[in-house]
């Protein structure tokens, strides 16, 4: 059984810097991708996947 859409999967990024949290997409390579953001507020790129 199968919810993903294109692949995705619909995750919580979190900024490592000052612990925003941000929508994001898992892609099935392992990355994340914030939606609606490119870095977070504070500037930081890098944002990391929780679970
Ligand atoms: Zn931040």
């Amino acid at each position: 059984m199968s919810t993903h859409e294109s692949g995705t999967e619909k995750t919580v990024a979190v900024c490592p810097e000052c612990g925003e949290m941000y929508v994001a997409h898992a892609q099935p390579n392992g990355t994340i991708r914030p939606l609606g953001v490119t870095e977070c507020s504070c500037g930081e790129t890098d944002l990391q996947p929780i679970r």
